[in-house]
């Protein structure tokens, strides 16, 4: 069932995919070598409880945490942990939440102090996904237009697309339909309606795309033990150019990277 949204709808959505977007601008702050993610979950869950929003992964499903932090070969779904980050690890950060009732979701991957010319470019082309895969959702294109944008741009430079995890339709709840590949075929797939709200967020590795979930029944690795990047944002789709309620003020058509 697809949920397109009315105006007071999005309106509420925007003031929460305002709060994450300061929120996760603070996080991405703390970022150094020498800082534990449990420290920035802590953080995460003080800062949109401060405001009178609800941290929407803590318990969902049983996650633990209000972020996930997922470290170099962690794909998603990292348990924030109390090991110290390195130079030269990159760590994604995925959080989400609820205002009033509508939720936000978005992620992105930062570079603990310098990294490798391999790892800065695999975030930078990340984020190139994001965006193409944005710019594709359009009233009137389909599902497989935005899959095919990201899956084209990735593997142009030979990087492993993750399939088992994919974007998502979001809105009262985080999880709602359609799923949002990450990979897909022009003109194939449902067709996208303005009101629509999901969450575009590629998973891109520098090796394969395949991935094994750890003990904790949560966080998934790539097979290969490659590095993941993942970016993330939740994105209104119009007539026009997608607004990027995650990021205030941004739309899908103005800009390449974020
Ligand atoms: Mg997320
Ligand atoms: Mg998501």
């Amino acid at each position: 069932m697809i949920y397109t949204k009315s105006e007071s709808e999005i309106r509420l959505m925007r003031e929460a995919g305002k709060l994450l977007h300061s929120v996760l601008s603070e996080l991405r702050e703390m970022i150094v070598p020498g800082v534990t993610t449990l420290e920035i979950d802590e953080r995460a869950e003080k800062l949109i409880r401060a405001a009178g929003a609800v941290p929407s992964f803590k318990g969902y499903e049983g996650f633990p945490f209000s972020i996930c932090a997922s470290v170099d070969s962690e794909v998603v779904h990292g348990f924030p942990s109390s090991t110290a980050l390195k130079e030269g690890q990159i760590v994604s950060i995925d959080c989400g939440c609820i205002i009033n009732g509508w939720q936000s979701d978005s992620a992105f991957t930062a570079p603990v102090g310098r990294v490798s010319k391999e790892a800065e470019q695999l975030m930078r082309v990340t984020e190139e996904c994001f965006w193409k895969g944005a710019q594709a959702a359009r009233a009137g294109n389909r599902l497989g237009d935005i899959g095919w944008a990201v899956q084209q741009h990735a593997e142009q430079y030979g990087y492993g697309v993750i399939r088992d995890y994919c974007g998502h339709g979001i809105g009262r709840e985080m999880h709602e339909d359609p799923s949002v590949p990450n990979y897909g075929k022009p003109g194939r797939g449902m067709r996208l309606q303005a009101g629509m709200t999901i969450a575009i967020e590629p998973m891109i590795a520098l090796g394969t795309w395949k991935v094994f979930i750890q003990d904790n029944d949560w966080t998934a690795i790539t097979r290969d033990n490659s590095v993941c990047s993942h970016y993330e944002h939740t994105v209104l789709v119009t007539d026009g150019d997608a607004e990027i309620l995650s990021y205030p003020g941004k739309f899908a058509g103005g800009s390449q990277n974020g």
